[in-house]
C-alpha cells in the first residue's frame, strides 16, 4: 500500500483534536507522531523526518504560519496541511509564500483529511500524470526521478504541489488547462476544495520561476478559464 508506514506529524495543542486525528490516520495505516507546540514540531521534524505535517494555525508560542515558513526554509519536500478556524483569511493560509499544500477548516471530518492526504500522495503515482523523467524547456528543466526543478541550471525549491503543477505544464506546452482540470489532475476527483486553491498555487509558482511574476512569460492566464504553459521555449 502506498500509505503504509508513511509518517505523519500532527501539531496541535488541543489534545482531544490531536487524538482524534491520530486515531483516524492510524486506522488508515499511517504512522503518527504528535507535537503540542510549534517549537516541539520543528524539533520532531528534525529528528523523525515525517513526510507529512498536519499543522494547526493557533498554537501557543510560535503559530502555525511561522512553523510552516520555518519548515519550508529547509524542507520543501514535506507535505504540509494547515488546520484553520473558520474566518481565517485563505490568502494568508495559502498565499504569501507560506508554502502549505492544503488546508482544512475546523471542524472537519477526519475522513476528509485522510482523503486529502491520500490525494496528495497519489499525485506522484498518478498514471495520468506520468511523463518523461527529464523535461527541458528553454532554461527550465524538471527531473521527475529526483523531484527537482532547475532554472539556468540552478535548483529552485518547489513544494510537492508546485512540482506536480509544473510537471503537468511542462509536459503539455501550449495546452490550456481549466482550473477544474488542474484541481482534478493534482488533487484527485475526490477533492472537496475550492478552485481558488489553484490560483494561489499558480501565484506562488510564478514568484519562484518567472523573471517577472507580474508579467508572466511561462504560465499564462487564460482569462475566465484557467492557465496555459507557454508554447515556445526561449
Ligand atoms: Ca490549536
Amino acid at each position: 500500500m502506498m500509505d503504509e508506514g508513511i509518517k505523519v506529524l500532527i501539531c496541535e495543542d488541543e489534545s482531544s483534536i490531536r487524538k482524534f486525528i491520530n486515531i483516524n490516520l492510524c486506522i488508515n495505516g499511517f504512522t503518527v507522531i504528535e507535537a503540542e507546540s510549534g517549537e516541539e514540531a520543528l524539533e520532531m521534524i528534525r529528528v523523525h523526518k515525517p513526510m507529512i505535517v498536519v499543522l494547526d494555525v493557533m498554537l501557543p508560542g510560535i503559530d502555525g504560519f511561522e512553523v510552516c515558513q520555518r519548515i519550508r526554509k529547509s524542507r520543501s519536500e514535506i507535505i504540509i496541511i494547515m488546520l484553520t478556524a473558520r474566518g481565517q483569511d485563505m490568502d494568508k493560509i495559502m498565499g504569501l509564500g507560506l508554502g502549505a499544500d492544503d488546508y482544512m477548516v475546523k471542524p472537519f471530518n477526519p475522513l476528509e483529511l485522510v482523503a486529502r492526504i491520500k490525494a496528495i500522495l497519489r499525485r506522484s503515482n498518478n498514471p495520468n500524470l506520468q511523463s518523461k523523467d527529464r523535461v527541458k524547456f528553454g532554461v527550465l528543466e524538471i527531473d521527475k526521478k529526483s523531484q527537482k526543478f532547475y532554472k539556468d541550471s540552478r535548483e529552485i525549491d518547489l513544494t510537492p504541489t508546485e512540482f506536480s503543477i509544473i510537471n503537468i505544464f511542462m509536459n503539455n506546452p501550449g495546452k490550456a488547462f481549466s482550473r477544474d482540470e488542474l484541481l482534478n489532475a493534482i488533487w484527485g476527483q475526490d477533492y472537496f476544495g475550492d478552485v481558488k486553491t489553484v490560483d494561489v498555487h499558480i501565484r506562488r509558482l510564478r514568484e519562484k520561476i518567472e523573471d517577472n511574476p507580474s508579467s508572466p512569460s511561462y504560465i499564462e492566464t487564460v482569462w475566465g478559464f484557467g492557465y496555459r504553459w507557454q508554447e515556445e521555449s526561449k
